[in-house]
């Protein structure tokens, strides 16, 4: 291995946003990434929806409010984002003098691609008395637009700093938006955006596996289609959900999100069986295809050669951090 890195470490990355270099199939990945870690002081932040080994190589696994706060107290010099891109590029924002790193560039989010900035610049301009909150889901040039930001973990609460008769945007996700208007009462103007896995669940199927298993529990991210919200028995975070199939007494749980989650639920509760909510088709459209362009491979790689890093111009580092630090303060005083 020793031999080619100078040369790799200088190679520019691949045109699909990641070092594609062969490994020799009898490294020990999981004990090169320790040794990594030791010798460059890093962290490895993963979020749920990662797959198993990459989860089980993690110092921390969570969901975007967790990540974001322990991405805000870490004490290492480098930070390996496993995750999604806007993921790592809040961890940047928190972080401008450490070097963050994610396994693969092109590790994208469509929710967060269904907002771009400029497109927004001009809605919000459309609607000049609304303060704006926007999901963590979203570019860095959405956060620098945003007032406030809120994961699914705090949305209530960052939704009920603002008084009731205050005008509102909500981007990017119309599903989450559209639940925090029903449960809380407000009219916020929602932007039209979504993701591809949280709206790929199919009622019908849903409904056969009820049948078929008459005592399981339906939980449900909000980011879901509300047809599947108002059958669900829970709706919560990642987190939230998480934490639901641990105090709950039912064995059986449909789980209505993406399936890295189910590694984390079946370790936590082993004794209980977890069922992935199907999708309308035949592919496993609830793995999300970003998330999944990370593996244990490219994590190696990025902290062998530290690349693909995450770099930003301060200005708009300074506009982004705003909002998120606003929302970091709502949920301190939430007690979340
Ligand atoms: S699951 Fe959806 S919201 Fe999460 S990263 Fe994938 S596309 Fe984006």
């Amino acid at each position: 291995m020793n031999t080619t890195k100078i040369n790799i470490a200088k190679k520019e990355l691949n045109q699909n946003g990641f070092l594609d270099i062969e490994l020799d199939p009898t490294l020990d990945l999981f004990a090169e990434i320790e040794r990594l870690k030791k010798e460059k002081n890093a962290v490895i932040l993963a979020h749920y929806y990662q797959e198993p080994d990459i989860q089980d190589v993690a110092d921390y696994i969570g969901d975007s409010l967790g990540l974001a706060q322990r991405a805000e107290k870490t004490e290492a010099a480098m930070i390996v984002f496993a995750g999604v891109h806007f993921m790592a590029e809040t961890a940047k924002i928190l972080n401008p003098g450490k070097k963050v790193l994610i396994p693969d560039l092109n590790a994208g989010c469509s929710l967060s691609d269904s907002c771009p900035p400029a497109l927004f610049k001009k809605f919000k301009e459309e609607h000049p008395d609304h303060v704006v909150v926007s999901y963590i889901n979203c570019s860095a040039g959405i956060k620098a637009l945003s007032d406030v930001i809120c994961t699914s973990s705090n949305a209530k609460a960052v939704v009920e700093s603002f008084p009731k008769d205050q005008p509102i945007i909500f981007a990017p996700d119309r599903n989450l938006g559209a639940y925090l208007n029903k449960t809380i009462g407000r009219n916020m103007v929602l932007w039209n955006g979504s993701c591809i896995v949280h709206e790929i669940f199919s009622l019908e199927k849903i409904t056969r596996l009820k049948v078929r298993h008459p005592k399981a529990k339906l939980i449900a991210h909000p980011e879901c289609e509300e047809a599947i919200l108002r059958f669900a028995d829970f709706i919560g975070s990642t987190t939230g959900l998480l934490k639901y199939t641990q105090s709950d007494s039912a064995q059986e749980f449909i789980v209505a999100t993406e399936t890295g989650i189910l590694h984390q639920m079946m370790k936590a509760s082993p004794q209980k069986t977890f069922i992935p909510a199907p999708p309308d088709n035949s592919c496993a459209c609830n793995d999300c295809p970003h998330m999944k362009r990370n593996t244990l491979e490219k994590i190696y790689l990025c902290m062998e050669y530290e690349l693909p890093e995450i770099v930003m111009e301060e200005e708009l580092r300074l506009k982004a951090k705003k909002p998120i630090d606003r929302m970091m303060e709502i949920s301190r005083m939430a007690g979340l």
